[in-house]
């Protein structure tokens, strides 16, 4: 992946909106990758969660935007138990899904989810669905 890095970004909002909702310190992250490691969901997101926290660490939004890791992230805590400097990354996770959705980007119309893959699909995972993926 190629980047393009300014100080602007770096030092710039969506760094500190990510901390202030997250409460963490995303410079604590040295990218030891334990996170990943034992990340039950890493095998389905195509950015790694030490990947993620990198990228949000350089205020790269975009780059954030365009991975589906975000909402692949279970909230299972596994990577907040794992890492060795106290970084709760599934908090990350929720910030970034968090400010994302305050684009008022719909990720899923439900009016153009097909009558039978509705009739498949447990209630609870629709819901949780349109909590996670609709504003
Ligand atoms: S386990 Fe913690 S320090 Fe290691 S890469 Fe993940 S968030 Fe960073
Ligand atoms: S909270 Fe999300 S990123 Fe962390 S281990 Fe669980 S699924 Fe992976």
């Amino acid at each position: 992946m190629r980047v393009e890095l300014s100080v602007k970004q770096v030092q710039g909002d969506f760094v500190k909106k990510v901390e202030e909702i997250s409460g963490q310190n995303l410079l604590s992250c040295y990218q030891c990758g334990k996170c990943s490691a034992g990340c039950p969901m890493a095998f389905a997101m195509d950015i790694l969660p030490n990947q993620i926290i990198r990228l949000a660490q350089l205020g790269l939004e975009e780059e954030i935007a365009k991975s589906n890791t975000i909402w692949i992230c279970a909230s299972c805590y596994t990577c907040a138990v794992r890492c060795p400097r106290g970084v709760d990354l599934a908090r990350v996770m929720e910030a970034l899904r968090l400010l994302t959705l305050r684009k008022n980007i719909n990720y899923v119309q439900p009016i153009e989810i097909p009558p039978e893959t509705l009739e498949g699909m447990p209630q609870v995972a629709l819901v949780s669905s349109f909590r996670k993926l609709t504003s």
